[in-house]
């Protein structure tokens, strides 16, 4: 089982979050999720008004939490932003060796490589880990609790995920038979890192795939 470690920035994005946990459920998937207070409080401050919190959402689904760390100079990091340092910090101190976020740029790449932490785009993370029937499976969990549109696996795959985690639109795109795919965003960068995507085994080059994958 692989542990993943989620951002602040991911948790505050209902559609990413939502898949992201329905999908750590199933059986067939072999990742878990964690997040630390200190995410949890960067999520909350920027979370939209109205929004359910997300202690609320952590407390009824019983979603796991592990300790931050108290002292970061320890660490020893160098070009990660600081706002991300006491992420990367306590992934690292919990043996989570993924972070799922949109924010790829604030993790330095040296400090990456001296801790062997992988930073990752939830899209793409997603894109490696959910088996197709698990995809579909998932989309039809999450519409099951839906009251309003888009409400089917169909429309969400094309109207949300297609916008919201274009490398896991892209991968199960035909999934539901061919459509006429909507203009993707491009994002800048999805992936830093030494760890491969899909497995874990480490990455020779600069991709996200060992050359097993
Ligand atoms: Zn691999």
């Amino acid at each position: 089982m692989t542990l993943a470690f989620v951002d602040a920035c991911v948790l505050v994005t209902a559609l990413p979050r939502s898949i992201l946990y329905l999908a750590s459920a199933l059986e067939t998937t072999d990742y878990q999720l964690v997040y630390s207070p200190y995410v949890e409080d960067e999520a909350v401050k920027n979370q939209r008004p109205g929004t359910v919190p997300v202690t609320t959402l952590r407390t009824a689904l019983d979603w796991r939490v592990v300790p931050d760390v108290p002292d970061l100079a320890p660490f020893d990091f160098h070009d990660t932003d600081p706002k991300d340092r006491p992420v990367l910090a306590a992934a690292i101190a919990n043996h989570t060796p993924f972070i799922i976020t949109a924010n790829i740029k604030d993790f330095g790449t040296a400090d990456l490589k001296a801790h062997q932490m992988t930073v990752v785009h939830p899209g793409l993370w997603l894109a490696y880990r959910l088996a197709a029937s698990d995809y579909v499976e998932t989309l039809t969990r999450l519409c099951a609790k839906r009251q309003r549109d888009p409400k089917t696996p169909l429309a969400t795959h094309i109207q949300e995920v297609a916008v919201e985690l274009p490398d896991l639109f892209d991968r199960y795109r035909d999934i539901f038979g061919p459509i006429t795919p909507p203009l993707l965003p491009q994002l800048h960068e999805t992936y830093r890192g030494t760890s491969c995507v899909a497995c874990g085994r480490p990455v020779t080059g600069l991709g996200p795939l060992c050359l097993n994958h």
